[in-house]
């Protein structure tokens, strides 16, 4: 008996796993044996079904029985360097279709593979001048009287790769898992499993990985996602306890100084924003603090939502806490709120880890003193060494970006302040509104109007030439362009070579335009030089990895070229065209890529070109991932659900919901026998740990 959240056996003692192969697995966030049970498969290979040659398409699979017609060789002429070549015949009984297999440095299978033998062939096919051909197949020979040998018919388990990883070390390593646990312990109670006949957990876990059917399937996906639905539902609801009654303490109308703010603006507020202030301001008026997230798409104007709910806080003799995730961000943030507020008679002042010694000394005095009323920074301004003299409101931008430990120092900082956290990487509905039972949402939806929508091209390398001639006409007509690499290994050097050839290769391309390099090896102080230059108009292009991701406001720039697109996530993606099309100009998307795609980064790129909403993003960027892995769950301490999809799964998480409500109106303690699972459960392997609801 054991529960699958406890097994913390390291996966080092499984056969097949050296240094190499554990390093890989550490990667994937793999070290024990439970967390190689959560790792989900991110597709299931089906050969339950016949798939035959004939009518098959481009980088599809192929399961079938064929015959070997002939062996032929290719390339060089002696012996030695050419390639062996065998052709097939599908002889499954339907059709008669043909396959080359092209067996790269593979010759020897000239010996196995037989002449007028039948094999069952798996393989993955690409049509090649009319020709279907393969290099990446499995054959097993066909049973005595020519039919499917055992090993056709399963459904594996696909699991992402990394390193040195293969799906036969993944698999092998899973089984030996599974088939050391006698049986799993039950964890969801006995009369919910009884009522909506789950299958059993000991179960559910073995057929997640290698299904028998892909029906089976579905039920084991049920009692796995409900098991940890049930318990997030649970935790959360015991830890916080149902919805407190607030009280309102101050008044939740606009302030003078407020609305002096509005009055002074170039442009009208748009309805969202009015909606989303509203929604703010009474959070901040009653004796609960608050806890909203306000998510809108990058440039619909949450920055300034904030800037105006942070007025509103002043006006009760209160600090501000301003926190974004890059020095860069930070600076930006301090110049435009002073040009914004200080006209008000708002003190305002900027704290990163580059501001030293004696200037630090003084402003952190400031601040300890009451004479700042809104400090801008980066997380420097949780280190221990800052004391705010009443610190009642933060606000952090983009805060996917931020480490749990961050958001936890900062929640010692005060007493308990009112907390506002700011995101252009929305958190699709299902998941704010029933999993953050406690977190509230505020939405921008629409964005300033004039705003065009970027306009997207996806650029293979014959259309190079001409992305560059359209560049070219926007630099032509004093506009700015980004050319963005992405980070392409951690030491950082590849990336560096990368983004200084490109430089090198533009500056030949648009000789007597103005450019910079700009990357993450250069310190912050450099960076902020060259941005400087390049929001004064004095440089026309920046080369950059992906440090131009988040925030960066540069009305004239027009052109978001993104290299090796298919490499960047969906969010990433959005975040960085994001940067272009914030003014009225017409702007563009560039999105350069390689000719091998993956099917993912396929859909990825489909999507950037059909839409340019966030949300939408956003929820195709869940689907494409599949359930459990959404945008930078992991890193920040947001809740990293394992088999159920936050798309898909609402009548789940409605159940999950109402049976623990049920529970814990029944029986708020658990102290009956028939809630005794749920009891043994929380105290040996919760499948969530309470800091991951509470960092939310
Ligand atoms: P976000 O923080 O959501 O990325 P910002 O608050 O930085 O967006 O706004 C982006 C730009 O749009 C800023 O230059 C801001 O001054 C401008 N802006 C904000 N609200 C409006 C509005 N209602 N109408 C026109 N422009 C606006
Ligand atoms: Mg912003």
């Amino acid at each position: 008996m054991a529960y699958l959240r406890a097994l913390q056996t390291s996966i080092k003692t499984l056969g097949g796993v050296g240094p190499a192969a554990a390093k890989a697995y550490a990667q994937l966030g793999i070290n024990t044996y439970s967390d190689l049970l959560l790792f989900s498969p991110r597709a299931w290979e089906d050969r339950s079904k016949v798939r035959p040659l004939g009518g098959i398409q481009d980088s599809e699979m192929a399961n079938t029985l064929v015959e070997v017609l002939a062996h032929t060789y290719f390339g060089q002429r002696s012996a030695k360097k050419r390639t062996l070549k065998i052709l097939l015949r599908d002889v499954s009984g339907q059709g008669d279709g043909r396959l080359s297999l092209l067996c790269f440095g593979r010759n020897f299978l000239e010996k196995s593979i037989r002449v007028g033998a039948i094999y069952y062939i798996y393989a993955q096919v690409s049509i090649n001048r009319g020709e279907l051909q393969s290099s990446q197949f499995e054959l097993h020979p066909a049973t005595e009287d020519g039919s499917f040998p055992a090993s056709f018919g399963s459904i594996l388990p696909i699991y992402p790769l990394r390193g040195a990883l293969t799906q036969r070390l993944i698999r092998a390593n899973v089984q030996k898992v599974l088939d050391s646990v006698e049986r799993f312990e039950e964890e969801l109670p006995p009369t919910l499993v009884a009522e909506h006949s789950l299958i059993p957990m000991d179960e559910a876990i073995r057929i997640w990985h290698f299904p028998p059917s892909f029906a089976k399937h579905q039920k084991a996906r049920k009692t796995l996602a409900l098991d940890e639905l049930f318990y997030l539902q649970l935790i959360a609801r015991r830890r916080k306890g149902l919805q407190e009654r607030t009280v309102q303490l101050r008044t939740a109308n606009p302030t003078k100084i407020e609305l002096a703010l509005i009055e002074s603006l170039p442009f009208a507020l748009t309805g969202d924003q009015i909606t989303v202030l509203h929604e703010i301001r009474k959070d901040l008026a009653t004796d609960i603090p608050m806890n909203r997230l306000l998510q809108g798409d990058v440039g619909s104007g949450k920055t300034l939502v904030a800037w105006i709910t942070a007025l509103h806080v002043l006006s009760q003799n209160a600090q501000v806490a301003f926190m974004a995730p890059t020095e860069l961000l930070a600076r930006q943030h301090a110049e435009s709120g002073a040009k914004l507020l200080e006209p008000l008679g708002v003190r305002m002042a900027f704290l990163t880890g580059s501001v030293k010694s004696k200037e630090r000394k003084l402003l952190l005095q400031a601040i300890a003193d009451g004479e700042v009323d809104i400090v801008v920074g980066t997380h420097a301004l949780f280190s221990k060494e800052v004391t705010f003299k009443n610190l009642r409101y933060v606000i952090i931008d983009e805060q996917h970006r931020f480490g749990v430990e961050q958001r936890l120092a900062l929640m010692e900082k005060a007493e308990v302040p009112d907390l506002l956290l700011m995101t252009a990487t929305p958190i699709p509905r299902t998941l704010s509104l029933t999993v953050f039972g406690n977190l509230n949402v505020s939405t921008i939806r629409t964005m300033p109007p004039g705003r065009k929508p970027v306009k997207t091209h996806l650029v293979n390398e014959q259309s190079r030439k001409r992305m560059y001639q359209a560049v070219g006409v926007e630099f032509s007509r004093g506009h700015q362009a980004y050319f963005v690499y992405p980070r392409i290994d951690d030491s950082g050097e590849s990336e560096l070579r990368d983004v200084t050839n490109m430089f090198e290769f533009l500056k030949a391309e648009y000789p007597d335009i103005p450019s910079e390099l700009i990357h993450s090896k250069l310190d912050d102080e450099e960076k902020m030089s060259i941005l400087k230059r390049y929001q004064s108009g004095e440089l026309s292009y920046l080369v950059s990895t992906s440090v131009v991701e988040v925030g960066i406001d540069i009305p004239n720039a027009t052109c978001m070229v993104i290299e090796h697109a298919d490499r960047f996530g969906l969010s990433a993606l959005h975040q960085l065209r994001g940067r272009v099309g914030r003014s009225n100009l017409p702007s563009y998307c560039f999105l350069v890529f390689g000719d091998k795609l993956t099917d993912e980064a396929k859909q990825r790129l489909t999507v950037m070109k059909e839409s340019t909403d966030g949300f939408y993003i956003a929820e195709k960027d869940l689907l494409i991932r599949g359930p459990g892995e959404m945008t930078g769950t992991k890193q920040s301490g947001f809740l990293r659900l394992h088999y159920a999809s936050l798309t898909e799964d609402l009548p789940l998480i409605e159940l999950a919901r109402a049976e623990a409500d049920r529970v814990l109106t029944k029986d708020p303690a658990l102290l009956s026998a028939e809630y005794a699972v749920i009891r043994r459960t929380l105290a040996e392997a919760p499948p969530f740990a309470l800091e991951s609801i509470e960092a939310n």
